[in-house]
């Protein structure tokens, strides 16, 4: 007999990340792994010069709660050049253990049993199991159609009396998808008047392609002031074994915020944020990723071309969608297990993420990768047929 036998479960319903699932699974068939989300090349040997200089600096003991303020300042100042909104360094920024713990502090400081947050969909598969553990009520919007196109009609209709929080993602995972101006405008006027905290996961801010532009929540004053912004280092820096990241919001949102920090860790891996206030310090570090990515995105779309595989339109991310309808007609759960068991290349099935696990027949590639490893899935996404 078990030692523990009424164990009530906070998330009965909840399974197994497909992510750990699919990267499983690769691991096992030896399959080229485009499925998970991050970089199969090393981040900056110089930026683990410096983390290993704070180390031997001594900087090995515990950073203030907020992050140490060399790092607070580059955050600021980064966000004052692209985006035009000065947040007070002192107040109004935390370092976290990567985005994931931003997006949990949020959630679990100001959503309480019985409240409705709004959820996009697809996405991110942390924020349904964060509100849920805070009693929280997940109202799930699906995106528009097989390219996920917002509709503000849509969100407006979910919005009650009970609506703490809206979560949106952009760049979007999985679609690529890049809110425009227009969009941010709308989503000004949308929440205008209203006591809704605007919850918005940046974390691909860097990854944009061609003309497009990250408009990021902090650049519209309508928005920063109901605003949590969460980034992601590892996103950024080709690190997200280091999980690091930030979150930025208003005094009065930060403080509730920290209330959450101080109890839940107190404070991220000191070494890591002193190197990062000096990596920082030079833009094109993060500047440089658009360039970066577009290429890779580019020599994946043309490797692949000639495939059965069609790729949708995407602005921004490290991933891309293809649809795989002129292929096959099975379940994309079921196609991309055969991906992977009888042709050894691992993506994601993006009906994971949609309401109702709704099934477009479209699988999620991870372009972050060396050349070589993009030329072989290209190779065998070929023979695919
Ligand atoms: N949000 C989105 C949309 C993501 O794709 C990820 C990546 N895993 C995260 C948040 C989490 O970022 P981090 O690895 O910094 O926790
Ligand atoms: N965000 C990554 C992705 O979308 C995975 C993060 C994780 O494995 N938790 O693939």
């Amino acid at each position: 007999m078990a030692a523990v036998n009424h164990i009530s479960s906070k998330l009965p319903k909840h399974e197994t990340s497909i992510f750990t699932v699919m990267s499983k699974m690769a691991y096992e068939h030896k399959a080229v792994n485009l499925s998970q989300g991050y970089p199969n090349f090393d981040t900056d040997k110089h930026l683990k010069e410096l983390v290993y200089q704070a180390m031997l600096d001594g900087y090995n003991q515990y950073a203030p709660l907020a992050g140490v303020s060399p790092l607070r300042e580059q955050i600021v100042d980064k966000i004052e050049s692209l985006h035009g909104k000065k947040y007070d360094k002192n107040t109004e920024v935390t370092v976290t253990n990567g985005a994931t713990q931003a997006l949990f502090l949020a959630i679990t400081a100001f959503i309480n049993p019985g409240d409705e947050v709004i959820v996009l969909k697809p996405a991110y598969d942390s924020y349904e199991p964060a509100i849920e553990l805070n009693g929280g009520i997940p109202v799930l919007v699906q995106l528009e159609g097989k390219d996920y196109k917002l509709n503000f009609e849509a969100i407006k209709e979910k919005i009650s009396s009970k609506t703490r929080m809206l979560i949106v993602n952009t760049p979007h995972n999985p679609s690529g998808n890049v809110f425009s101006k227009e969009e941010m405008l709308h989503l000004e006027q949308l929440l205008e008047g209203t006591d809704i905290i605007l919850l918005s996961d940046e974390v691909y801010e860097h990854i944009i392609f061609e003309e497009a532009k990250h408009y990021s929540a902090s650049a519209f004053p309508n928005l920063s002031k109901r605003a949590i912004v969460c980034a992601s280092f590892g996103k950024t820096f080709h690190n997200t074994g280091w999980k690091m990241g930030y979150c930025v919001a208003p005094e009065e949102l930060m403080a509730e915020i920290w209330k959450v920090m101080e109890v839940n860790v107190f404070c991220v891996h000191h070494p890591t944020q002193r190197a990062f206030a000096e990596y920082l310090k030079t833009p094109q570090h993060y500047l440089g990723l658009r360039d970066f990515y577009q290429e890779k995105r580019d020599k994946f779309l043309a490797l692949i071309k000639d495939t059965g595989f069609k790729a949708l339109p995407s602005n921004g991310t490290y991933f891309q969608l293809l649809d795989y309808s002129r292929i096959s007609n099975e379940p994309d759960i079921e196609f991309s297990r055969r991906l992977i068991e009888e042709f050894g290349i691992a993506s994601i099935p993006v009906s994971v993420f949609n309401k109702d696990k709704v099934d477009y027949r479209q699988l999620r590639f991870c372009f972050a990768k060396t050349d070589d490893t993009l030329k072989e899935a290209a190779e065998i996404l070929k023979k695919v047929k």
